[in-house]
């Protein structure tokens, strides 16, 4: 994991609660960071409308970072939604798969992504690709474990001929331990922000707010969220 330096960072940025933690992260860490998200053709859209609201919010409540945050781009992966149905793109039950990974694995999005970003980040004259994959509770999404992000690092490192590193601050760490990294990052604020105004659900709706957040309350998602900050409630 990269020191406090003054390099620049481009951090994948969803709108939900792990790449908005990535984001303050980053912004504690570098000099300047720029933000990309993708549009894949996810149900829960809502996602994306979210990250310029957090933008904003970490831009007002945050003046020392927000004189370091830079460019946002949005990159069109919806080439991925014609690949196949998820429950991630299409109307498909969330539920475990013949091949035992759940319908809401989207084969190769996250290799998609950072083949996107890396191609990105060597146009901006980025070296640090910052990611808020995790291996510790997320449904073993293949796409998501150390080994695959040390493979896609050397693979953009040989086919981009450039220093590019993959950082993946949450890779080890449970979703209690997420809300805990994002108050010692930004406070009470931070996490408010966190709160109200990222998208963690897999349905598309805000849904009630919840002392977590806002979404439906059932879906994994969801699940795993509220399951977190109730654990790191009763931790504090
Ligand atoms: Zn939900």
């Amino acid at each position: 994991m990269p020191e406090k330096t003054a390099r620049s960072a481009l951090v994948l940025f969803s709108g939900g609660q792990d790449s908005a933690t990535c984001l303050a992260w980053a912004l504690d860490r570098f000099d300047h960071i720029e933000t990309v998200g993708f549009d894949y053709g996810q149900r829960h859209r809502i996602e994306l409308g979210q990250r310029g609201v957090i933008r904003e919010g970490i831009t007002r409540l945050f003046p020392a970072w927000a004189s370091r945050l830079g460019l946002d781009y949005l990159l069109d992966a919806t080439v991925l939604r014609s690949l196949g149905e998820t429950a991630m793109t299409h109307d498909v039950a969330i539920e475990t798969a013949a091949s035992g990974l759940p319908t809401t694995f989207v084969p190769g999005r996250n290799l998609l992504f950072l083949t996107l970003a890396g191609a990105l980040a060597i146009r901006r004259g980025i070296g640090v690709l910052v990611g808020g994959m995790c291996e510790t509770d997320f449904s073993g999404y293949p796409d998501c474990r150390e080994a695959t992000m040390q493979a896609q690092e050397q693979t953009l490192r040989l086919g981009l001929d450039a220093d590019i590193t993959i950082a993946t601050p949450l890779m080890h760490i449970d979703k209690a331990a997420t809300w805990q990294l994002a108050h010692d990052l930004g406070g009470d604020a931070l996490v408010r922000l966190i709160v109200e105004d990222t998208h963690t659900c897999y349905l598309g709706t805000r849904g009630a707010r919840h002392d977590w957040g806002h979404g439906c309350g059932t879906c994994p998602a969801c699940d795993l969220r509220a399951r977190g900050w109730q654990r790191w409630q009763a931790g504090r």
